[in-house]
């Protein structure tokens, strides 16, 4: 099965945890032994899966990000969002994670993120479940 949601973010940039909404809709499928990915059909956001139980990291992750990618460089890219493409390409646009049984395989530590690089909008992520 295919599902789509939508998730606002309220920042420039910010990780926003998904995890509870894939695994509601891991729950809801019915599978128990398979594949979930995880895919955003933007340009400027991203999904990346890391630590979930500090908050710190996520501020560390946006923070150096934004020190490797300045916004006051000059870019070729005329929007005023060549950084939030650049970090979108490194940061990936899906992720693949097992399910076992019924239940996503995730390390203790970690979520799954939005990686909001050119908010606030609202995104759409979409899942597949087999
Ligand atoms: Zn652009």
């Amino acid at each position: 099965m295919t599902k789509r949601i939508t998730v606002p973010t309220r920042s420039k940039t910010e990780l926003v945890d998904i995890t509870p909404e894939i695994e509601k809709i891991v729950e809801a499928s019915g599978v128990k032994e398979g594949i979930c990915w995880v895919f955003i059909p933007h340009t400027t956001a991203g999904i990346t899966i890391n630590e979930g139980a500090d908050p710190s990291v996520k501020r560390d992750i946006l923070s150096r990000l934004d020190k490797l990618i300045p916004g006051a460089e000059s870019y070729e890219h005329l929007e005023g969002n060549a950084p939030a493409h650049i970090k979108a390409s490194i940061v990936g646009s899906s992720q693949t994670l097992i399910i076992e049984n019924g239940k996503l395989l995730l390390g203790t530590w970690q979520s799954v993120y939005l990686c909001e690089f050119d908010g606030p909008r609202h995104r759409k992520i979409i899942i597949k479940v087999e």
